[in-house]
């Protein structure tokens, strides 16, 4: 009898319990952690409310736009403060 055939389709579709990855937020933290700013390749900082990005050297800030940062140097705005 050859009834041991297996799906192996199903090894795809792993729900543990582990949700580490979360699909919802497509900017993760190690991802931003990489971003580095376009004009002065420094270090980027995600504003709490995570609607942009901000280069502090350059005073800069990167807006995001449908969860897409927008890393266009002239399109930036000035730092408030
Ligand atoms: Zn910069």
């Amino acid at each position: 009898m050859a009834s041991m055939s297996s799906k192996p389709r199903q090894r795809e579709f792993e729900s543990g319990d582990s949700s580490l990855y979360k699909p919802a937020m497509p900017m993760n933290r190690e991802l931003i952690e990489i971003l580095a700013c376009p004009k002065c390749k420094g270090p980027l900082e995600l504003t709490p409310n995570e609607s942009a990005f901000v280069c502090r050297a350059c005073r800069l800030v990167y807006a995001v736009v449908d969860e897409i940062p927008n890393f266009i140097v002239e399109e930036a705005q000035p730092l408030e403060g």
